[in-house]
């Protein structure tokens, strides 16, 4: 086998495998604080599932809650600045849907906040491997057209959404839920365009706006006109620009991501089931008659793998007792959003209740929890934390956990805590969690309700009656 050259020495203080959103957060958080800092990313570009798998809106921060009028938000730090950029350039905020956001304004908002932070980016790079000596990461392999290239680094963080690193590394994991390993289903995104919205902007929210379209959803399902057994409702949001909407709709089950093969089934099955959508809705609905299917994500969206083990594991008590924690470094009013890992009713599904959330599954009305940053630190290797998806979560809990507001701020606390990490000469693991809270004042206060937050709100008072974001 060819021996792949390792550096001498650090090169890095810092490596983040993955640039999604938690990974973006990382890089940016320790470059700030001085950290020579490597972001490694397989596509062209960051935003990871909100750019590649066309996932919208931002969830997870949004207080008292998602379809209320008056929009508040209980995180702050890299996440806030983010959405400020997207406001600023009208990337942020549609009608219906308060933190939609237009996701090719986020590449560049990405690429600009990374750049400013002193970021060393290399795009089209995939981690394919880790040298670990006694539970210390030495160094990782980063594949390329040029090859495989070792990088060396004194503390690593994997926001790879899949814990590969942690994999590579060693660490231990489980999958998917206890009983069966099988994950939640993957959805493949996609976008209609030239929708008429007019009768959906007299409506509120897009929930009111959905349901003009469910009663033509469950006639042609209950007459066989429409064979989709993969999602019972409409489950569609406003997107920041005119005639768009964004659809979340799709679903492959018993599929896992790790699984080339079954990755490859399932962006084939996606795409024929959003083909087939799209085609009957412009078919047989009148606002879509003159639409088309604008866009469908590049890559299948994935919403659960590994769950590394952790020096804390969260659950679906802590969600629902709206649990606060010494070292939480992140706040979430999201609800256990359980895509049935087998079948099109959801679990969290009440009933009958078409989206509406059963008892058990969500924080305390009007409250939230946190999550503590000790789900981000590994059992088995002491210079590395997973801020993403892969965070130490039970399949429950990461339901709630696992969106992209959230992943912002635990990215955040990540880049945080390695760098004090290096400054220190020590590793991750010793860095007192409570530490990092306190690094991130808006932990202590109350819910924001000025802009952005509410950019779209402003925006429907003043352009009253125009479809022009
Ligand atoms: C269909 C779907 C709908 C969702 N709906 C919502 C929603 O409405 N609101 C919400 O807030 N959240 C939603 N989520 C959840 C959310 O999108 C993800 O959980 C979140 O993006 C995870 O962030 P992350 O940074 O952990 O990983 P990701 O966003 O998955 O980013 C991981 C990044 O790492 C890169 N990468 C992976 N492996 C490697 C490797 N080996 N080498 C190099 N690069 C690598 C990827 O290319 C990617 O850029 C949804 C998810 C799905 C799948």
């Amino acid at each position: 086998m060819k021996k792949i050259p390792d550096e001498n020495g650090f090169d890095f203080d810092v490596i983040v495998c993955g640039g999604g959103p938690s990974g973006v957060a990382s890089a940016i958080a320790a470059a700030r604080r001085g950290m020579r800092t490597l972001l490694v990313e397989r596509y062209g570009f960051c935003g990871g599932m909100a750019t590649a798998g066309l996932v919208n809106p931002w969830s997870g921060h949004e207080y008292p809650g998602a379809h209320s009028v008056k929009k508040g938000s209980i995180i702050g730090g890299i996440f806030k600045e983010v959405s400020t950029l997207l406001a600023e350039g009208g990337g942020f905020g549609s009608r219906l849907t308060t933190y939609a956001f237009d996701d090719e304004y986020l590449k560049g908002v990405y690429d600009r906040m990374l750049a400013e932070a002193g970021v060393i980016v290399r795009f089209h790079s995939y981690l394919s491997g880790a040298r670990v000596e006694r539970g210390y990461i030495k160094s990782v392999h980063v594949l390329s057209k040029n090859g495989t290239t070792a990088f060396s680094a004194r503390t690593f963080i994997d926001c790879s959404g899949d814990g590969d690193l942690a994999a590579l590394a060693g660490c231990k994991f489980d999958i998917g839920r206890p009983e069966d390993n099988l994950t939640q289903a993957m959805t493949t995104s996609f976008r209609m365009a030239n929708v008429d919205k007019e009768a959906m902007y007299r409506c509120e929210t897009h929930r009111e706006a959905r349901a003009l379209v469910e009663p033509y959803f469950q006639k042609a399902l209950a007459s066989g006109e429409l064979h989709y057994p993969y999602r019972n409702f409409v489950h569609f949001y406003d997107y920041p620009r005119a005639g768009v909407l964004h659809f979340n709709m799709t679903r492959v089950s018993e599929a896992s991501g790790l699984s080339p093969e079954d990755l490859s089934r399932a962006e084939m099955e996606g795409r024929r089931q959003a083909f087939l959508l799209a085609g009957w809705l412009i078919k047989n609905v009148p606002c879509f008659s003159h639409a088309h299917l604008e866009k469908v994500a590049c890559q299948v969206g994935v919403r659960e793998t590994r769950h590394i083990h952790g020096l804390y594991t969260i659950t679906q008590q802590d969600i629902v007792d709206g649990r606060k924690f010494e070292d939480g470094v992140a706040r979430s009013t999201y609800f256990i959003d359980i895509h049935n890992p087998k079948g099109a009713q959801d679990v969290h599904q009440a009933v009958g209740g078409r989206g509406a959330v059963r008892g058990g599954f969500a924080p305390p009305p009007g409250d939230w929890y946190e999550v503590p940053f000790r789900c981000l630190v590994t059992r088995d290797c002491s210079n590395l934390v997973v801020p993403c998806r892969a965070l130490s979560a039970t399949h429950e809990a990461s339901a709630a956990v696992r969106v992209m507001a959230t992943m912002h701020a635990l990215g955040e606390a990540a880049g945080i805590a390695s760098s004090e990490a290096v400054r220190t000469g020590g590793d991750v693991v010793g860095i007192p969690g409570k530490w990092v809270r306190a690094q991130m004042p808006w932990m202590e206060t109350a819910p924001e309700y000025g802009a952005p937050w509410n950019s779209a709100s402003l925006m429907m008072g003043a352009a009253e009656g125009t479809a022009t974001r």
